[in-house]
């Protein structure tokens, strides 16, 4: 027996959350590698999951947890055996595959990525599913060509997940950066994790003209919406926008303008499917590029008792920084 998170659909629709104990059998029957889980995480995916706030889960009843570290205990997958460390990100576990907000979970050896030496499964669930997209998005900006003399760095949704890595890893490479928060009394948090300079949301969120002033050389955007629109519009000639979350919302109210008068690129970045490759190459740079210190200042650790509690807070943006779920506590 082994204690899980898992939900389940009432009868007038709404989720119901609790803190249970399942047995192995209960596991999917379609993975071939059974794990410990050590660590989880809540990113906003599992608190929209825990909530019901919105459909994310496809498949009743469900072990929520969109990411997990640990160990291998059983595998008739080549690539893996008893003793391995692993990271699984995304893949729809947590969504249609039984996830890891739970002590053990079986799971597709092609999903896990093999985790760094000396990463341990609490620090690689510190970052989870909002850092390692950090690291996508940062990667794909420079991989768009933006160069740390280009200009400046925003990154909206600064002091969230995705935001507070993103600020970590870029102004770690040198690049400035301009952090946009809803909480300016975080100010101080979010410069001691490298932002040069700390605006108000207020002034992106919202509806804003076509083409505005020129700010910036490359965008991190987690928001969405209105302030993603305007993001764009006050991209630099050239300038490339990573897009990757909908905190604000789904909509892009925007206009081409910015694309064919100043070739601003906007790509869309997603985890929850990036290719292996992708993804063994986001954790090594997270392992060697990531400052640990800044991490464990946007770190707090929880049991998963208290993710049940945490889960709306998430989704209500009064979480700062990364909630690291030590599912033995
Ligand atoms: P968090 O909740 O940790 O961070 C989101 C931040 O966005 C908040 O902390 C807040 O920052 C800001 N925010 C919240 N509500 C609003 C609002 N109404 N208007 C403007 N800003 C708002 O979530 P994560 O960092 O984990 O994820 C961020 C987004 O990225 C989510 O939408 C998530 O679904 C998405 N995502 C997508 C992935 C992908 O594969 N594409 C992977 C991971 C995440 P502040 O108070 O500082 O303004």
């Amino acid at each position: 027996m082994f204690t899980a998170i898992l939900l389940s659909k009432n009868d007038d629709g709404t989720t119901a959350a609790r803190l249970t104990q399942l047995d192995d059998a209960q596991l999917p029957d379609d993975g071939d590698v059974t794990v410990n889980i050590e660590y989880s995480t809540i990113n906003y995916k599992d608190g929209l999951a825990i909530t019901g706030k919105s459909p994310v889960v496809r498949k009743w009843p469900m072990v929520p947890g969109i990411d997990g570290a640990g160990e291998v205990i059983a595998s008739s997958h080549p690539d893996w055996k008893a003793g391995d460390q692993f990271i699984l990100n995304g893949w729809g576990v947590g969504e249609s595959h039984m996830g890891c907000l739970a002590q053990r979970a079986r799971l597709k050896g092609d999903w896990l990525v093999r985790r760094p030496s000396g990463m341990s499964a609490r620090t690689a669930m510190a970052i989870g599913t909002a850092g390692y997209t950090a690291m996508l998005c940062a990667t794909a900006l420079q991989e768009q060509g933006v160069k740390k003399d280009n200009g400046d760095i925003l990154v909206t949704g600064a002091s969230g997940g995705v935001g507070s890595v993103a600020i970590a890893i870029l102004s770690g490479w040198g690049y400035r950066v301009v952090a946009s928060t809803g909480k300016l009394a975080e100010t101080d948090y979010l410069k001691s994790l490298g932002a040069a300079e700390v605006i108000d949301r207020a002034e992106l969120s919202a509806p804003g003209k076509p083409l505005q002033k020129e700010r910036w050389a490359g965008v991190i955007d987690s928001v969405g919406s209105a302030t993603l629109a305007n993001a764009v519009a006050q991209t630099r000639y050239g300038g490339t926008v990573a897009a990757c979350g909908l905190a604000q919302g789904m909509d892009f109210p925007a206009s081409v303008a910015p694309f064919i008068l100043r070739a601003v690129r906007l790509i869309g970045v997603d985890s929850v499917m990036a290719p292996k490759a992708k993804r063994v190459a986001a954790w090594g740079r997270l392992a060697n590029e990531l400052d640990m210190g800044k991490l464990a200042t946007i770190t707090q650790e929880i049991t998963l008792a208290e993710a049940l509690t945490k889960a709306p807070d998430i989704l209500a943006g009064k979480v700062r920084g990364r909630m690291v779920v030590n599912v033995k506590g």
